[in-house]
């Protein structure tokens, strides 16, 4: 399995002063994507940056999804940087504390810190056409850089239903993503919206201590074991000791990972073998017919992100548990009242419905040339050059950016390609003395047109259901429709024909001259 090409661990503490306004490139967000940029930029030697970040400590999504049972659905061997291996990892598949604080240590060994800004909320980001840079507006003032770098991620804008009466409820509601760790649930009638993965992770956690609780399912997700198990002291000693033990892990997970890419992006029948251990796995844990009914999906399995828990469905077998399916048809300031008019009484609601991701709230903030505004240009459906480069929008780099999600493997990965991808461009730049790169409209085009093709015939866009992976136009704006080795070959060097290129006194530059 190919890396991220292996650069020198930083030796310098440079960084722009702390007063400093201004930067060569400024990055937004420290979860996977911002501290990756950032980490690749200062083993490069280019200390000339800024991340910007609203909340006080790094971490992105790992650092605000606290719930309880928060954890990783892709092995820890592969959800980890290739520059900063981690051998201290408790559990083949790792808990949320841990990944925040894995995260929290790359920032502090790569030394990143210096050039975070906390407490910046970005309100807009505008492009000086005349000036050549981004004026960035935040919470505590504007900030300047030739290159902006959106390491936004998608999971980070929760998205809150909009049910009749919600706003009417007295008791508690809070979202999985904003978890109430403060409200006491012991002994509540507690109801959960959602059955998403974050829900099947934090339902078996709290049904022990509530009084009841009652989960309104709009669709059955697939749920598969999942194979966790805590590392052995051995295979830890190995790790830390035997050069290669950890790589030689994370290349065997990253290849049965891949392997499963040929079912969702191009054979979606071997699907139909997942279906029948998924089925087993509900009929072992679940042996009252009705609920099994229930909880069984009627889509191709793929089609919504397939989840992983060994503990969900037996927590929905007990006795303060109801499945609720007839759907919501109002709140009022005590219940919830279902479609088919049954009267929930509730104290507590509690939120598993996902994130804004093919709606990106950012692009309403995002101005580029002309004072061309993203969403509108994004008002069809989103598109970027891998997922990366927008044409309007000169020296803006997108990290996660439009199809670039996986149902697959490890996003980390994708992210790395990116990073190198952004890299190469800004190398590019200083070779070619440019103060500006662009994509050309044709060669975005060009791409999108391959990945909706590509995308077509993947059980995203086949197998029957509705999923956070199609906009509102129903075209998939979210997954890439590929092996990951595809996405690192198309982004592994900065393909300057691909770009309009000009120099700091606006002239057109030759790349291949
Ligand atoms: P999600 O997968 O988008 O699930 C949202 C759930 O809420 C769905 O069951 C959806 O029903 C339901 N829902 C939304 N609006 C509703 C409404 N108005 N009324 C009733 N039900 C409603 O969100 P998520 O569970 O937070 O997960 C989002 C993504 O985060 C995942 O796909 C995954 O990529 C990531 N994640 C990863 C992990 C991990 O282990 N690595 C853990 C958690 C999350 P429908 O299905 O009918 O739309």
């Amino acid at each position: 399995m190919a890396t991220a090409s292996p650069t020198a661990p930083p030796t310098r503490i440079a960084a722009p002063d702390e007063g400093a306004t201004s930067a060569r490139v400024i990055i937004v967000g420290t979860g996977f994507a911002g501290l990756g940029m950032a980490a690749r930029l200062k083993r490069a030697g280019m200390d000339d940056f800024l991340v910007l970040e609203r909340a006080g400590d790094v971490g992105g999504t790992w650092r605000d999804n606290t719930y309880p049972g928060c954890a990783c659905d892709v092995p820890s061997a592969l959800y980890s940087f290739s520059f900063a291996p981690n051998p201290e990892w408790s559990n083949t598949y790792s808990p949320q504390p841990e990944i925040w604080a894995y995260l929290r240590k790359v920032a502090a060994d790569e030394g990143l810190l210096p050039h975070v800004r906390f407490g910046r909320t970005v309100e807009g980001a505008r492009w000086d056409d005349d000036r050549r840079v981004w004026i960035v507006e935040t919470s505590q003032g504007a900030y300047e850089a030739q290159v902006l770098v959106a390491g936004l991620g998608p999971l980070s804008e929760p998205s809150l239903p909009d049910i009749d009466g919600i706003d009417t409820f007295a008791g508690s509601v809070f979202h999985s993503a904003q978890w109430d760790h403060d409200h006491d649930l012991a002994g509540e009638r507690v109801a959960v919206i959602g059955t998403g993965a974050s829900a099947i992770q934090f339902v078996p956690a709290i049904q022990p201590q509530v009084g009841h609780l009652t989960l309104f399912q709009r669709t059955p997700p697939w749920v598969m074991h999942r194979s966790a198990r805590p590392i052995k002291p051995l295979e830890r000693f190995a790790f830390r000791h035997i050069p290669g033990a950890l790589a030689l892990t994370r290349a065997f997970v990253y290849a049965v990972r891949e392997l499963t890419a040929v079912g969702f992006t191009r054979r979606p029948s071997i699907l139909k073998r997942g279906e029948k251990l998924a089925r087993a796995h509900l009929h072992r844990q679940v042996q009252d017919p009705e609920l099994r009914e229930k909880l069984t999906p009627d889509y191709t399995l793929g089609c919504k992100r397939v989840l992983l828990s060994n503990e969900y469905y037996p927590a929905l077998t007990q006795p303060n548990v109801t499945v609720e399916t007839s759907g919501i048809a109002r709140i009022t300031p005590t219940s919830i009242i279902t479609a088919d008019g049954t009267e929930v009484p509730t104290d507590t609601i509690i939120l598993g419905t996902g994130f804004h991701v093919t709606d990106i709230p950012a692009a309403h903030a995002i101005w580029g040339r002309d004072g061309v505004k993203l969403a509108d240009q994004w008002s069809e459906s989103a598109a970027a050059y891998l997922g990366t480069a927008v044409d309007n929008f000169p020296n803006l780099f997108f990290l996660v950016g439009p199809n670039t999600g996986l149902g697959h493997s490890s996003i980390v990965y994708m992210i790395e390609s990116q990073v190198t991808y952004v890299l190469e461009a800004l190398q590019a730049m200083d070779r070619l003395g440019a103060s500006t790169v662009e994509v050309r409209p044709d060669a975005l085009a060009a791409f999108n047109e391959d990945v909706q093709a590509k995308v077509a015939g993947t059980v995203w866009n086949t197998g029957g259901c509705k999923s956070w992976y199609l906009d509102a136009h129903g075209r998939n704006t979210s997954l890439w429709p590929d092996f990951t080795f595809a996405f690192r070959r198309a982004t592994r060097r900065f393909d300057v024909e691909h770009y309009v290129i000009r120099s700091a006194d606006g002239e057109l530059v030759d790349a291949d001259g």
